[in-house]
């Protein structure tokens, strides 16, 4: 299930100028930042389509480029 925090990032990202997805062409691709066990931030950043039908999901992981991988929400 979608949290309330995407949906406050989805009010944010449709006022500014986000890549479209490409999977879907409808949603739009916000940024995720994520944060390692200690605390200190990751040099990472996701990205994710904000249609949920689509779910797609990029990752850059320290130069690596995932796509499509589940977004994993923590509860
Ligand atoms: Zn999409």
């Amino acid at each position: 299930m979608l949290e309330e925090w995407f949906f406050e990032a989805l009010k944010g990202a449709v006022e500014m100028e986000l890549p479209k997805c490409q999977k879907c062409n409808d949603g739009l691709l916000i940024p995720l930042s994520d944060y390692g066990q200690e605390g200190a931030s990751v040099m990472f950043k996701a990205w994710a389509c904000t249609n949920p039908e689509c779910g797609f999901s990029l990752r850059v992981d320290k130069g690596e480029v995932t796509y499509g991988k589940k977004i994993e929400y923590k509860h």
